[in-house]
């Protein structure tokens, strides 16, 4: 059974990294869940709550809006329990991720943007607007679905506190939804208050300001586009009592950060991943953190759902690629 697959993830000391930042350093390695991301846990959250709830009969399709992950969780599972998956993703949606979605059953459709209910061209309204409009079909919701925040308070959040027996002291997560950093901010808060929550963005993204100044840009925002994080608008599933401070990082910044762990470290970091650590090296001063402390960082998935996006340039991928050309001509 799948459902016995998703969650328990392991958690690792990074000693290199410790040694380098000076602080303990873990990292929550989500990529290890059946559907190769953290989404797996909300997904079936939200699933397994619709069925008991009579939302959906057998057979009929659930229908989410997504930048691909909770797509491809919804799809694996959906599959699995005898459901069909319609999936709406914005343009940003890696080409793997959309032939994963593909492989999984789901029908995918591309949209406009992710900005949320009020944007005709966005996959959130395209989303809501089809189940509305279709018999025997479910829209799952995540941005507004309280299974979110919860899947993470009762899963993540106390995975890491005992996987470190109760010593972390900082997390670093990246926020899309916002739905992990509120359920592994609320529980580890309520286990210890003094454990500090850290939330990462893109720039431009309206988290940071929405916390700092308790609302939202007057501008019109535009935010640099690293797949899986960054807002337009406060979803129902980031509680603002969790966080306390958001970082941003640029897009180069946490591409170069890829590359640069990808040379050292032998491993190809998913795009959000390594915006964590591109905001952990920019902004470690302002984190306050002492050689004592248990910082974990949060790495929703792994780095071949962005090998063209990320990856493409970078020598190892460049190199296999001639070298399969090589083989052809031969
Ligand atoms: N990184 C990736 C790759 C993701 O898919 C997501 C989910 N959108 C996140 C980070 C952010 O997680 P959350 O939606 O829980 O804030």
């Amino acid at each position: 059974m799948l459902r016995e697959k998703i969650g328990n993830t392991a958690l690792h000391k990074h000693t290199e990294l410790s040694a380098r930042y000076g602080v303990n350093i873990f990292i929550k390695e989500e990529y290890h869940n059946p559907g190769k991301s953290a989404k797996d846990r909300v997904a079936l959250f939200m699933m397994e709550e619709a069925i008991k709830q009579n939302r959906l009969p057998k057979g009929g399709t659930f229908v989410e809006a997504s930048s691909g992950n909770t797509g491809i969780s919804v799809a694996m599972i959906a599959k699995e329990m005898g459901y069909k998956s319609k999936i709406f993703v914005s343009q940003s949606c890696s080409q793997e991720k959309i032939e994963v979605l593909e492989s999984y059953g789901a029908e995918v459709v591309v949209c406009e943007n992710s900005n949320g209910l009020h944007d005709f061209q966005s996959t959130q309204y395209l989303a809501q607007a089809y189940a509305a409009n279709t018999e025997d079909a479910y829209f799952t919701n995540q941005y507004y679905n309280s299974s979110n925040i919860r899947a993470h308070y009762k899963t993540t959040g106390p995975e890491i506190w005992n996987q470190t027996a109760g010593k972390v002291s900082h997390v670093l997560i990246g926020m899309g939804t916002g739905g992990t950093i509120s359920g592994v901010g609320r529980y580890l808060k309520e286990m210890n208050p003094s454990i500090k929550v850290f939330g990462v963005e893109p720039n431009n993204s309206v988290y940071q300001h929405f916390l700092i100044q308790q609302k939202l840009p007057e501008m019109e925002v535009k935010f640099d586009s690293i797949e899986g994080i960054g807002r337009t608008f406060i979803p129902g599933s980031f509680d603002v009592n969790t966080v306390d401070r958001v970082f941003q990082v640029s897009l180069e910044a946490s591409k170069e950060m890829a590359h640069e762990f990808a040379l050292e470290f032998n491993q190809l970091l998913g795009y959000s991943s390594a915006a964590v650590l591109a905001a952990l090296d920019k902004h470690i001063g302002a984190m306050d953190l002492k050689p004592t402390d248990n910082l974990v960082l949060l790495f929703p998935d792994y780095g071949d759902r962005y090998l063209e996006k990320l990856y493409k340039d970078f020598y190892w991928i460049s190199k296999a690629k001639v070298a399969r050309k090589d083989a052809t001509i031969q």
